[in-house]
Formats: structure tokens, sequence, C-alpha cells
């Protein structure tokens, strides 16, 4: 497989570093390509303004969804978009990692996102109709491709669990596995979490990289997160309301948009295990 991960972490020789290498050398050893985007390394300009629109005129209001629009249409999003974009394609897999910094990623990374997800190519794709709200959630230009987090996070495991204070870590990761992720079209599989990152010794490294090294071995038989698809008929079109009754008694909030219901979380791997796939209409 060919595998695409963007790293989001200032310094080569952090806990992020390390693990990034773990990766990359499991992943090289399962005879994976692998190519790599370090984005600080790379001086990647996180936000969007005018220099991103080089064919828009100087004196024009800047429109960032109809300039994004128009320049993949045109083929003018700068070289440095472009070239990430060519990356996505190429790759089957794609693997963002980050440290947790404020309950989200760095805002590199998120520049990252507004930048290359561009009009045409990640979101605006498809028909847009009273039938249709275009290709997303499970279709659009990334559908048959897999994707997943690597995070390391100061707070403990049972800090993000549904009782802990920070809130449960599926709630926290839902923005970036449904909205950025399954949006444009990737399987998204369960994140990579490394807890009490701060607080780690040098006897904790290994058991840590070798869960890594794991999910690496496993990237192609992980089961996806079994978010709905849009189009499957769970949603009322225009409104994309999920339809009174596919949910699981007074279920709320993000688990709504997941087929089946969840198991009690004994095991964080196993935290996306479906009780009863056939309970859904197209599980
Ligand atoms: P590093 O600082 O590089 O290392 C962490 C520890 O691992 C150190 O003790 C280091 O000695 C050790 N280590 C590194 N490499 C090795 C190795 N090879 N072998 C053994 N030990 C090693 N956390 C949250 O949970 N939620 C938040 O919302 C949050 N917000 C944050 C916001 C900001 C701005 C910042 C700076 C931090 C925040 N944190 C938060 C904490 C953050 O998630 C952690 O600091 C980060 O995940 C640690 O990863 P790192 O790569 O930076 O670790």
């Amino acid at each position: 497989m060919k595998v695409l991960l963007v790293f989001a972490h200032p310094e080569p020789r952090s806990l992020n570093g390390r693990l990034r290498d773990v990766a990359i050398a499991e992943l090289e050893a399962q005879g994976h390509e692998v190519r790599l985007s370090d984005l600080y390394a790379d001086n990647w300009k996180s936000e969007v303004d005018q220099a991103d629109f080089p064919a828009l005129e100087a004196e024009a209001r800047l429109m960032p969804v109809q300039a994004s629009k128009k320049a993949f249409e045109a083929g003018t999003l700068t070289d440095d978009v472009k070239a990430e974009i060519e990356k996505l394609l190429w790759a089957d897999v794609l693997i963002l990692q980050f440290p947790l910094w404020w309950f989200t990623m760095p805002a590199i990374l998120k520049g990252w996102v507004d930048r290359v997800f561009a009009y045409g190519f990640a979101y605006g794709v498809g028909e847009h109709s009273e039938r249709r709200w275009g290709d997303r959630y499970g279709e659009g230009s990334l559908a048959g491709k897999r994707a997943m987090l690597i995070v390391t996070a100061g707070g403990w495991e049972e800090h993000y669990t549904p009782r802990g204070i920070n809130g449960p870590i599926d709630d926290l990761l839902f923005p970036i596995h449904h909205g950025i992720l399954y949006y444009p079209g990737y399987d998204v599989l369960p994140p990579f979490v490394a807890y009490r990152a701060d607080g780690l010794k040098e006897a904790g490294f290994e058991p840590l990289a070798e869960r890594l090294r794991d999910r690496m071995r496993t990237l192609q038989s992980t089961s996806p997160i079994p978010y709905r698809r849009q189009n499957a008929g769970d949603y009322l079109i225009p409104t994309m309301q999920l339809r009174a009754g596919l949910e699981t008694l007074g279920e709320t909030g993000f688990s709504l948009h997941r087929r089946g219901r969840r198991l009690s979380l004994p095991d964080p791997d196993s935290r996306y295990s479906l009780v009863s796939p056939s309970a859904s209409r197209n599980a």
C-alpha cells in the first residue's frame, strides 16, 4: 500500500518524532511505500489568504469558498497545495499525526486541511439537489481510501472516557474523524492514542512503540469506524437529519452517526466494535 503520513510537531526529537519513525519503519518493513509531509520542517503556510489564489485580481474581495472552487477548477492553486493534493490522490492510506493541543490538532495541521481540502476536491463534490446532497460522508474524491490518526495526549485515558472530565475521546476526535476525514470519503480507522504522554518514562516507550507497530501491521485489516453513509437512506434530504427510529433508545449526540451500538469500553482498541451490525438498515 501507499501511505502518506502528515506530521505536525515542531521538534523531530520529540516523543511524536520517535513514534513517527517507529510507524514509518514498521510500514516499510511491511513492504508499504511511505511519503511524509513534515509540516513544521517544510515551513507549511497554515493560513488561508489572498496569496493562495494568485489568479485572483489584486483588488478583488476574497471569498474563500468561491476562490477555492475557481482555483481548483482552473488548476491555479498554489504549488504547495497542488503537491499535497497529488500525494492524497497517490496514497491508499492517510495518517495524520499530532499532539493533542487544546483538545484538537495543532493550528499548522488545521491550516493544512483548510488549504489542501479544496472546493471541488474535498467538498462541493457531486450533485446537490432535492434528491442528493453531494458526494460526501463516505462518498467523494477520497472514497475507497483509509485514514487514521496517531495522537499523543497529556491527559490520562480515564479523563477521556464517557464520564471523564475532558469528555470522551471519540467525541473530541469526531470533528476530525467525521467532519474532515469521512466527509471527503475516507474510511476512518480507530485512532491510536498515547495518553499520559508528558509523563512517559524510558521504560514506557517500547510497549507504546509495539502497540503502534501492531496498528501499522493491521492497517489493511482493521475495521473502520462504522459511520453511517449519507446517501444510503439513513438521512432525510434536505434536512440531513437521521431518520427517527434508527437510534438506540435514548441515544443522542455524535454516536447517532455510527451504525450499531457501542460496546462498553474495557479495551480502547475494541471500542468501535458493533453489538449488532444487522441492527442497521445499511449494515
Ligand atoms: P515530548 O514533550 O517530546 O515528550 C513527552 C515525554 O516523553 C517526555 O517526558 C520525554 O522525556 C518522553 N520521551 C520522549 N521520547 C521518548 C523516548 N524515546 N523514550 C522515552 N521517553 C521519551 N494534553 C491533553 O491531554 N489535552 C489537551 O487539550 C492538551 N493541550 C495542550 C496544548 C498545548 C499548547 C500544549 C503544548 C500541550 C497540550 N497538551 C494537552 C499536552 C500535549 O498533548 C503533550 O504535551 C504531547 O502530547 C506530548 O507529546 P510530545 O511529542 O510533545 O512529547
